[in-house]
């Protein structure tokens, strides 16, 4: 049940221009959450919760686009949580990656300039049970709760994870980065339908 809105501008001319590098273009992220998106009122004003996701964001992204084609540029990403349902950070990268796509098709013909998707799901532990994509129950009472992020050819762009009272046993990580790549090739598949 999330809901969240993608806004790519650019690649364009970045201001102050003493921010632009000559050697490559720049992503930058705003990931931000409507005060009514979630039960409890949020505050409006970006939290460190919201900062950190945006780094954990553009970093995320950066794998897909070949920004050195595009010195002097910044691409803008923002992405406005309406409603939220557990892993947001993940739907915003698996969204993003299809409005960048778009976004640098539009601007320009080379499609060179795309260097492969990625995507990005959560896996769980409840019970013993494994859980892919948690929804925000499942997500406040699993007892492990990993964040993946993939390139389509499988690579791991990064993995976020805590399991404070159950720790996981190594067996258990294998079997859960499995199901997030599968997960992942799912939302990949449907990332390219969205495009064609
Ligand atoms: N959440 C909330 N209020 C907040 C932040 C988060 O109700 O201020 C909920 C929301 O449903 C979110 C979930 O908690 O999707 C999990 O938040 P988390 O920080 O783990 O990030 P996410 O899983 O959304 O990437």
């Amino acid at each position: 049940d999330n809901k969240i809105l993608v806004g790519v501008y650019g690649p364009r001319d970045v201001h102050p221009k003493h921010m632009s590098n000559p050697d490559t273009g720049i992503l930058r992220v705003r990931y931000h959450m409507e005060p009514f998106s979630v039960g409890e009122r949020k505050k409006p004003a970006p939290s460190r919760r919201e900062i950190e996701i945006s780094k954990v964001i553009k970093e995320a992204l950066e794998p897909a686009v070949m920004l050195e084609n595009f010195p002097r540029t910044a691409v803008d990403v923002f992405l406005e949580v309406l409603q939220a349902d557990g892993g947001t950070r993940t739907a915003s990268i698996s969204g993003a990656c299809v409005a960048l796509f778009e976004a640098i098709k539009n601007s320009h013909d080379d499609q060179r300039a795309i260097k492969e998707h990625v995507a990005a799901v959560s896996v769980g532990l409840k019970d013993g049970h494994s859980l892919l994509d948690l929804d925000y129950d499942e997500d406040s009472t699993a007892e492990t709760d990993l964040n993946v992020v993939m390139t389509e050819s499988g690579g791991i762009i990064e993995i976020q994870g805590t399991a404070e009272k159950n720790p996981f046993t190594k067996n258990e990580l294998d079997a859960m980065i499995e199901s997030a790549s599968n997960g992942i090739a799912d939302i990949v598949s449907f990332q390219k339908s969205c495009l064609s």
